[in-house]
Protein backbone atom coordinates (compact mmCIF):
# COMPACT_ATOMS: atom_id res chain seq x y z
CA UNK A 1 0.00 0.00 0.00
CA UNK A 2 1.13 3.09 -0.66
CA UNK A 3 0.15 7.23 0.72
CA UNK A 4 -2.29 7.66 -1.17
CA UNK A 5 -4.27 4.75 -1.76
CA UNK A 6 -4.09 4.35 2.16
CA UNK A 7 -5.49 7.29 3.04
CA UNK A 8 -6.27 10.01 0.82
CA UNK A 9 -8.96 11.51 3.51
CA UNK A 10 -8.03 11.24 6.88
CA UNK A 11 -4.61 12.48 8.29
CA UNK A 12 -6.22 15.78 8.20
CA UNK A 13 -4.00 18.87 8.88
CA UNK A 14 -5.58 21.47 11.44
CA UNK A 15 -6.43 23.90 8.22
CA UNK A 16 -8.15 20.48 6.84
CA UNK A 17 -10.19 19.55 10.00
CA UNK A 18 -11.26 23.33 10.10
CA UNK A 19 -12.46 23.19 6.53
CA UNK A 20 -14.16 19.79 6.91
CA UNK A 21 -15.92 20.98 10.03
CA UNK A 22 -17.33 23.91 8.49
CA UNK A 23 -18.48 21.70 5.20
CA UNK A 24 -20.42 19.79 8.03
CA UNK A 25 -21.71 22.74 9.27
CA UNK A 26 -23.00 23.90 6.20
CA UNK A 27 -24.63 20.48 5.64
CA UNK A 28 -26.42 20.93 9.44
CA UNK A 29 -27.57 24.21 8.42
CA UNK A 30 -28.98 23.01 5.18
CA UNK A 31 -30.17 19.59 7.01
CA UNK A 32 -28.83 18.00 3.91
CA UNK A 33 -30.07 14.12 3.57
CA UNK A 34 -27.22 13.55 1.29
CA UNK A 35 -24.45 13.95 4.02
CA UNK A 36 -26.79 11.48 6.17
CA UNK A 37 -24.22 8.60 7.44
CA UNK A 38 -21.50 10.67 6.65
CA UNK A 39 -21.15 11.93 9.96
CA UNK A 40 -23.09 13.04 12.90
CA UNK A 41 -23.03 16.06 15.35
CA UNK A 42 -24.06 16.30 18.58
CA UNK A 43 -25.19 19.47 21.09
CA UNK A 44 -23.48 20.07 24.29
CA UNK A 45 -26.07 21.94 25.75
CA UNK A 46 -28.89 18.99 25.22
CA UNK A 47 -26.14 16.03 25.06
CA UNK A 48 -28.00 14.57 22.19
CA UNK A 49 -26.56 13.59 18.54
CA UNK A 50 -28.60 14.16 15.14
CA UNK A 51 -28.25 13.08 11.71
CA UNK A 52 -26.93 15.82 9.37
CA UNK A 53 -30.51 16.43 8.51
CA UNK A 54 -32.30 16.20 11.47
CA UNK A 55 -35.91 18.37 11.27
CA UNK A 56 -35.28 20.01 15.19
CA UNK A 57 -34.09 23.35 15.61
CA UNK A 58 -30.50 24.06 14.85
CA UNK A 59 -28.12 24.40 17.56
CA UNK A 60 -25.64 26.88 17.75
CA UNK A 61 -22.67 26.21 16.11
CA UNK A 62 -20.26 26.77 19.48
CA UNK A 63 -22.01 23.90 20.66
CA UNK A 64 -21.81 21.72 18.27
CA UNK A 65 -19.17 18.65 18.22
CA UNK A 66 -19.34 16.76 15.34
CA UNK A 67 -18.46 12.75 14.95
CA UNK A 68 -17.39 10.37 12.01
CA UNK A 69 -20.11 7.79 13.30
CA UNK A 70 -23.12 7.49 15.82
CA UNK A 71 -20.45 4.71 17.49
CA UNK A 72 -18.19 7.70 18.30
CA UNK A 73 -20.95 10.31 19.62
CA UNK A 74 -21.97 7.12 22.29
CA UNK A 75 -18.80 7.07 23.70
CA UNK A 76 -18.23 10.89 23.98
CA UNK A 77 -21.59 10.54 26.40
CA UNK A 78 -24.39 11.62 24.08
CA UNK A 79 -27.69 10.26 23.32
CA UNK A 80 -29.46 9.64 19.64
CA UNK A 81 -32.08 11.81 18.76
CA UNK A 82 -35.51 10.60 18.87
CA UNK A 83 -37.11 12.54 16.32
CA UNK A 84 -33.86 11.76 13.96
CA UNK A 85 -33.19 8.42 14.97
CA UNK A 86 -29.38 8.48 14.30
CA UNK A 87 -28.51 5.09 15.28
CA UNK A 88 -30.59 3.42 12.90
CA UNK A 89 -29.79 2.67 9.43
CA UNK A 90 -30.23 5.82 7.38
CA UNK A 91 -32.00 5.50 3.79
CA UNK A 92 -28.39 6.29 2.31
CA UNK A 93 -27.42 3.51 4.12
CA UNK A 94 -29.99 1.29 3.27
CA UNK A 95 -29.57 2.04 -0.63
CA UNK A 96 -25.78 1.17 -0.43
CA UNK A 97 -26.20 -1.81 0.83
CA UNK A 98 -29.08 -2.65 -2.46
CA UNK A 99 -26.16 -1.82 -4.61
CA UNK A 100 -24.01 -3.81 -2.61
CA UNK A 101 -26.09 -6.49 -2.55
CA UNK A 102 -26.61 -5.88 -6.78
CA UNK A 103 -22.80 -5.82 -7.29
CA UNK A 104 -22.77 -9.62 -5.50
CA UNK A 105 -25.72 -10.92 -7.85
CA UNK A 106 -23.53 -9.48 -10.95
CA UNK A 107 -20.46 -11.03 -9.71
CA UNK A 108 -22.45 -14.28 -8.94
CA UNK A 109 -24.19 -14.62 -12.18
CA UNK A 110 -23.29 -16.77 -14.81
CA UNK A 111 -25.04 -14.56 -17.47
CA UNK A 112 -25.49 -10.58 -17.91
CA UNK A 113 -28.32 -9.15 -15.93
CA UNK A 114 -30.41 -6.47 -17.57
CA UNK A 115 -30.72 -3.24 -15.59
CA UNK A 116 -34.58 -3.65 -14.84
CA UNK A 117 -33.65 -6.91 -13.48
CA UNK A 118 -31.31 -5.50 -11.13
CA UNK A 119 -33.41 -2.90 -10.78
CA UNK A 120 -36.28 -4.43 -9.31
CA UNK A 121 -34.64 -6.44 -7.24
CA UNK A 122 -33.00 -3.86 -5.31
CA UNK A 123 -36.69 -2.19 -5.41
CA UNK A 124 -35.71 0.86 -7.32
CA UNK A 125 -36.39 2.34 -10.22
CA UNK A 126 -34.13 1.78 -12.87
CA UNK A 127 -33.10 5.18 -13.58
CA UNK A 128 -32.80 5.82 -9.49
CA UNK A 129 -30.98 2.29 -9.46
CA UNK A 130 -28.69 3.53 -12.03
CA UNK A 131 -27.52 6.69 -10.15
CA UNK A 132 -27.24 4.79 -6.85
CA UNK A 133 -24.79 2.09 -8.13
CA UNK A 134 -22.69 4.97 -9.95
CA UNK A 135 -22.65 6.97 -6.61
CA UNK A 136 -21.34 3.83 -4.74
CA UNK A 137 -19.46 2.10 -7.21
CA UNK A 138 -18.11 4.88 -9.25
CA UNK A 139 -19.34 2.65 -12.55
CA UNK A 140 -22.27 2.02 -14.44
CA UNK A 141 -23.84 -1.93 -13.74
CA UNK A 142 -22.68 -2.16 -17.63
CA UNK A 143 -19.25 -1.10 -16.94
CA UNK A 144 -19.43 -3.07 -13.69
CA UNK A 145 -20.33 -5.98 -15.60
CA UNK A 146 -17.16 -5.52 -17.51
CA UNK A 147 -14.84 -4.96 -15.44
CA UNK A 148 -16.19 -8.77 -13.53
CA UNK A 149 -15.90 -10.61 -16.74
CA UNK A 150 -12.55 -9.27 -17.36
CA UNK A 151 -11.57 -10.04 -13.80
CA UNK A 152 -12.53 -13.40 -14.13
CA UNK A 153 -10.51 -13.65 -17.55
CA UNK A 154 -7.35 -12.85 -15.85
CA UNK A 155 -8.37 -15.14 -13.11
CA UNK A 156 -9.05 -17.49 -15.98
CA UNK A 157 -6.86 -17.18 -18.58
CA UNK A 158 -3.78 -18.37 -15.63
CA UNK A 159 -5.32 -21.61 -15.77
CA UNK A 160 -7.21 -21.91 -19.01
CA UNK A 161 -5.63 -24.39 -21.77
CA UNK A 162 -6.89 -21.64 -24.35
CA UNK A 163 -7.42 -18.12 -24.07
CA UNK A 164 -11.24 -18.83 -25.89
CA UNK A 165 -11.94 -21.45 -23.27
CA UNK A 166 -11.17 -18.85 -20.58
CA UNK A 167 -13.54 -16.20 -22.49
CA UNK A 168 -16.13 -18.44 -22.32
CA UNK A 169 -15.60 -19.99 -18.76
CA UNK A 170 -15.80 -16.34 -17.66
CA UNK A 171 -18.92 -15.14 -19.48
CA UNK A 172 -18.12 -13.80 -22.60
CA UNK A 173 -20.62 -15.57 -24.72
CA UNK A 174 -18.72 -15.09 -27.47
CA UNK A 175 -15.13 -14.48 -28.19
CA UNK A 176 -15.30 -11.52 -30.89
CA UNK A 177 -17.49 -9.40 -28.23
CA UNK A 178 -14.81 -10.35 -26.01
CA UNK A 179 -12.26 -9.12 -28.07
CA UNK A 180 -14.00 -5.74 -29.01
CA UNK A 181 -13.43 -4.77 -25.12
CA UNK A 182 -10.03 -6.55 -24.38
CA UNK A 183 -7.72 -3.95 -24.79
CA UNK A 184 -9.94 -1.18 -22.80
CA UNK A 185 -10.53 -3.65 -20.17
CA UNK A 186 -6.98 -5.38 -20.28
CA UNK A 187 -4.42 -3.03 -21.51
CA UNK A 188 -3.28 -5.65 -23.97
CA UNK A 189 -4.85 -8.45 -25.92
CA UNK A 190 -5.70 -11.45 -23.94
CA UNK A 191 -2.96 -13.51 -25.39
CA UNK A 192 -0.60 -11.04 -24.65
CA UNK A 193 -1.74 -10.46 -21.00
CA UNK A 194 -1.46 -14.85 -20.65
CA UNK A 195 0.94 -16.06 -18.52
CA UNK A 196 2.72 -12.95 -16.77
CA UNK A 197 3.49 -11.42 -20.02
CA UNK A 198 4.43 -14.43 -21.93
CA UNK A 199 4.74 -13.79 -25.58
CA UNK A 200 5.55 -10.31 -24.18
CA UNK A 201 8.33 -8.53 -25.73
CA UNK A 202 9.51 -5.84 -22.91
CA UNK A 203 12.68 -3.44 -23.46
CA UNK A 204 13.42 -1.67 -20.71
CA UNK A 205 16.34 0.71 -18.87
CA UNK A 206 17.59 1.92 -15.70
CA UNK A 207 18.73 5.43 -15.59
CA UNK A 208 19.50 8.13 -13.10
CA UNK A 209 18.15 11.26 -12.97
CA UNK A 210 18.10 14.51 -10.62
CA UNK A 211 14.82 12.66 -8.72
CA UNK A 212 16.61 9.61 -8.12
CA UNK A 213 17.18 6.26 -10.27
CA UNK A 214 14.09 5.68 -12.87
CA UNK A 215 13.23 2.55 -14.96
CA UNK A 216 11.18 2.77 -18.04
CA UNK A 217 10.16 0.15 -19.86
CA UNK A 218 7.70 -0.84 -22.90
CA UNK A 219 6.47 -3.22 -24.95
CA UNK A 220 6.20 -3.17 -28.54
CA UNK A 221 2.84 -1.14 -28.46
CA UNK A 222 4.15 1.50 -26.18
CA UNK A 223 5.45 2.05 -22.55
CA UNK A 224 4.30 0.03 -20.16
CA UNK A 225 6.12 1.37 -16.79
CA UNK A 226 8.00 4.34 -15.57
CA UNK A 227 8.78 4.26 -12.32
CA UNK A 228 11.40 6.14 -9.93
CA UNK A 229 13.20 4.68 -6.67
CA UNK A 230 16.27 4.78 -4.61
CA UNK A 231 18.49 2.24 -6.30
CA UNK A 232 18.91 0.26 -9.77
CA UNK A 233 18.95 -3.02 -8.77
CA UNK A 234 15.26 -2.80 -7.04
CA UNK A 235 13.77 -1.13 -10.18
CA UNK A 236 15.28 -3.72 -12.60
CA UNK A 237 13.92 -6.40 -10.42
CA UNK A 238 10.79 -4.96 -10.31
CA UNK A 239 10.08 -5.39 -14.00
CA UNK A 240 11.31 -8.45 -13.86
CA UNK A 241 8.70 -9.65 -11.17
CA UNK A 242 6.21 -7.75 -13.11
CA UNK A 243 6.84 -9.39 -16.16
CA UNK A 244 8.03 -13.17 -15.35
CA UNK A 245 7.09 -14.80 -18.63
CA UNK A 246 8.07 -11.75 -20.84
CA UNK A 247 10.81 -12.36 -23.07
CA UNK A 248 13.46 -8.93 -22.58
CA UNK A 249 14.84 -7.80 -25.53
CA UNK A 250 17.94 -5.24 -26.10
CA UNK A 251 16.98 -1.55 -26.18
CA UNK A 252 16.68 -0.79 -29.72
CA UNK A 253 16.40 3.18 -31.42
CA UNK A 254 13.12 3.99 -30.94
CA UNK A 255 13.17 2.93 -26.97
CA UNK A 256 16.48 4.92 -26.70
CA UNK A 257 14.49 7.75 -27.97
CA UNK A 258 11.55 7.35 -25.75
CA UNK A 259 14.15 6.79 -22.34
CA UNK A 260 15.61 9.94 -23.52
CA UNK A 261 12.22 11.93 -24.43
CA UNK A 262 11.26 10.84 -20.54
CA UNK A 263 14.36 12.13 -18.70
CA UNK A 264 13.99 14.83 -20.03
CA UNK A 265 10.76 15.42 -19.60
CA UNK A 266 11.59 14.60 -15.59
CA UNK A 267 13.99 17.47 -15.88
CA UNK A 268 12.09 19.93 -17.30
CA UNK A 269 8.58 19.04 -17.64
CA UNK A 270 6.99 21.85 -20.56
CA UNK A 271 3.99 20.67 -22.98
CA UNK A 272 3.02 16.82 -23.43
CA UNK A 273 4.81 14.16 -23.05
CA UNK A 274 3.31 12.18 -25.74
CA UNK A 275 4.62 8.88 -26.08
CA UNK A 276 2.41 5.82 -26.83
CA UNK A 277 1.76 3.97 -23.73
CA UNK A 278 0.70 0.50 -22.96
CA UNK A 279 -1.58 0.78 -19.34
CA UNK A 280 -3.00 -2.36 -18.28
CA UNK A 281 -6.33 -0.65 -16.11
CA UNK A 282 -9.65 -1.04 -15.44
CA UNK A 283 -12.45 1.17 -17.58
CA UNK A 284 -12.39 3.37 -14.42
CA UNK A 285 -8.81 4.04 -14.15
CA UNK A 286 -8.33 4.38 -17.79
CA UNK A 287 -10.59 7.14 -17.75
CA UNK A 288 -9.18 8.71 -14.59
CA UNK A 289 -5.37 8.40 -16.29
CA UNK A 290 -6.99 10.08 -19.04
CA UNK A 291 -8.65 13.13 -17.26
CA UNK A 292 -4.94 13.01 -15.62
CA UNK A 293 -3.37 13.27 -19.19
CA UNK A 294 -5.78 16.41 -19.97
CA UNK A 295 -4.36 18.76 -16.37
CA UNK A 296 -1.52 21.04 -18.39
CA UNK A 297 1.94 21.04 -17.12
CA UNK A 298 2.10 23.86 -13.95
CA UNK A 299 -1.48 23.17 -13.13
CA UNK A 300 -3.05 20.73 -11.00
CA UNK A 301 -6.59 19.36 -10.03
CA UNK A 302 -8.11 18.05 -6.94
CA UNK A 303 -9.60 13.96 -6.58
CA UNK A 304 -12.46 15.64 -6.09
CA UNK A 305 -12.96 18.29 -9.57
CA UNK A 306 -11.40 14.76 -11.41
CA UNK A 307 -14.61 12.59 -10.28
CA UNK A 308 -16.61 15.88 -11.27
CA UNK A 309 -15.14 15.72 -14.57
CA UNK A 310 -15.65 12.04 -14.98
CA UNK A 311 -19.47 12.94 -13.93
CA UNK A 312 -19.05 11.15 -10.85
CA UNK A 313 -18.50 13.63 -8.14
CA UNK A 314 -18.76 11.19 -5.66
CA UNK A 315 -15.90 8.70 -6.93
CA UNK A 316 -13.57 10.70 -4.98
CA UNK A 317 -11.68 7.79 -3.09
CA UNK A 318 -11.61 5.66 -6.10
CA UNK A 319 -10.36 8.24 -8.50
CA UNK A 320 -7.50 8.53 -5.78
CA UNK A 321 -6.94 5.03 -5.67
CA UNK A 322 -6.87 5.19 -9.66
CA UNK A 323 -4.16 8.04 -9.17
CA UNK A 324 -1.89 5.48 -6.90
CA UNK A 325 -2.07 3.16 -9.72
CA UNK A 326 -0.78 4.56 -12.54
CA UNK A 327 1.93 3.06 -13.63
CA UNK A 328 3.60 5.07 -15.92
CA UNK A 329 5.02 8.27 -13.59
CA UNK A 330 5.11 11.80 -15.56
CA UNK A 331 3.36 10.05 -18.46
CA UNK A 332 0.03 10.17 -16.88
CA UNK A 333 0.56 13.30 -14.12
CA UNK A 334 -0.86 11.66 -11.60
CA UNK A 335 1.42 14.46 -9.53
CA UNK A 336 -1.10 16.79 -10.52
CA UNK A 337 -3.70 15.24 -8.56
CA UNK A 338 -4.18 17.16 -5.11
CA UNK A 339 -6.89 17.30 -1.95
CA UNK A 340 -8.91 19.71 -2.25
CA UNK A 341 -7.11 21.78 -0.28
CA UNK A 342 -4.23 22.11 -2.56
CA UNK A 343 -2.21 19.63 -0.30
CA UNK A 344 -0.09 17.12 -2.08
CA UNK A 345 -1.67 14.32 -0.63
CA UNK A 346 0.52 11.04 -1.73
CA UNK A 347 2.66 10.23 -4.59
CA UNK A 348 3.09 6.29 -5.61
CA UNK A 349 7.07 7.17 -5.76
CA UNK A 350 7.40 9.79 -2.59
CA UNK A 351 5.93 12.93 -2.05
CA UNK A 352 9.69 14.89 -2.18
CA UNK A 353 9.34 14.05 -5.72
CA UNK A 354 6.26 14.63 -6.32
CA UNK A 355 6.90 18.40 -4.63
CA UNK A 356 9.94 18.57 -6.90
CA UNK A 357 7.90 17.75 -10.38
CA UNK A 358 5.27 20.49 -9.40
CA UNK A 359 7.84 22.98 -8.65
CA UNK A 360 9.94 22.51 -11.59
CA UNK A 361 6.44 22.97 -14.13
CA UNK A 362 5.66 26.25 -12.41
CA UNK A 363 9.77 27.35 -12.94
CA UNK A 364 9.76 30.14 -15.84
ZN1 LIG B 1 -32.26 14.74 15.58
Amino acid sequence: MNAESAAPLPNAAPTEACQLAERRWQAVTRRDPLADGEFVYAVSTTGVYCRPSCPSRAAKREHVTFFESSDLAVAAGYRPCKRCRPDAPSSRQKWTERVIAACRAIEQSASALTLDQLAQQAGMSAHHFQRRFKAVTGLSPKAFHKAVLARRVVASLQSAHTVTEAIYDAGFNSTGRFYENASALLGMSPDRYRKGGAGEHIRYAVESCTLGWVVIAATRQGICAIEFGDTAQTLASQVQARFPRAQFEPPDAEFTRWVARVIGYIEQPRGVLDLPLDLQGTVFQHRVWQALQAIPAGQTASYTEIAGRLGQPRAVRAVAHACASNPVAVAVPCHRAVRADGKLAGYRWGIARKAELLRRENED
